[in-house]
């Protein structure tokens, strides 16, 4: 007899993947912080290479690019932060850097949305970032392309928009922790498995979002992402 639940399962978040018909399923979503040296100034701090750290979203925050969403809750500074996002496709678990190559199904674009004045508060009473960084629609995603599929990971362009104005704008080149870098390190604390997202991180200048806006952005060779900002609920 199979088990039975009390209230219906949650859904599984889906992701497209070019050229396939079944969806990347999403388990866990673990994000780096400060990976791009001039947010990290943006942001008040030098980076050092000491090691990545790390935070995570629930899969629930998984929002499909081309969505409309409420202004968050709880927030009067709510900002995008646009991001590579690696997707796991092999089980690894304490993996050298060829290992953790390997470990990658394949990149998106996203958008990790952070309640910036949340996060601050948290920061400088030293408590958790959850109520900043880990709420419903915060991390947004489009079309995911297998990695045997993209080219060699550095000058791709990495840009947001919020209508017509250039908000960010990068190239993956300027990453400090590199993807099999991120992927060898995580690998050291977590079971790492298909199903698994990591946000590498955001370049210089993140801001503020608002209803109404209409948000844009993109990586060289990855599909694009659009998210528009609706009214509060
Ligand atoms: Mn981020």
């Amino acid at each position: 007899m199979s088990q039975t639940y009390l209230f219906d399962i949650p859904p599984t978040p889906g992701v497209p993947v070019k050229g396939e018909t079944a969806q990347y399923p999403v388990s866990r979503i673990f994000c780096v912080g400060r990976n791009y040296a001039a947010h990290a100034a943006e942001m008040g701090f030098e980076v050092d290479r000491e090691a990545p750290f790390y935070f995570t979203k629930p899969a629930t925050a998984i929002t499909p690019t081309g969505s409309t969403i409420p202004y968050p809750p709880g927030t009067e500074n709510c900002h995008f932060e646009m991001e590579l996002v690696i997707a796991i496709g092999v089980p690894v678990f304490k993996a050298d850097l060829a290992e953790a190559e390997k470990a990658v199904y394949g990149y998106a674009t996203g958008i990790d949305l952070t309640r910036r004045d949340l996060q601050l508060a948290a920061r400088e009473k030293g408590r958790p970032w959850d109520f900043g960084k880990a709420f419903e629609n915060s991390a947004i995603i489009a079309e995911i392309t297998r990695a045997g599929d993209y080219a060699e990971l550095g000058p791709q362009k990495i840009w947001l928009k919020v209508g017509n104005e250039t908000k960010q704008d990068a190239t993956l080149v300027e990453l400090i922790w590199k993807v099999p870098e991120i992927v060898s390190h995580l690998s050291g604390f977590y079971h790492l498995a298909p199903g698994d997202l990591i946000y590498t991180g955001t370049p210089a200048g993140v801001g503020p979002i608002k209803p109404g806006d209409v948000i844009t952005g993109g990586i060289d060779g990855l599909a694009p992402l659009s998210l528009t900002i609706g009214p509060a609920e």
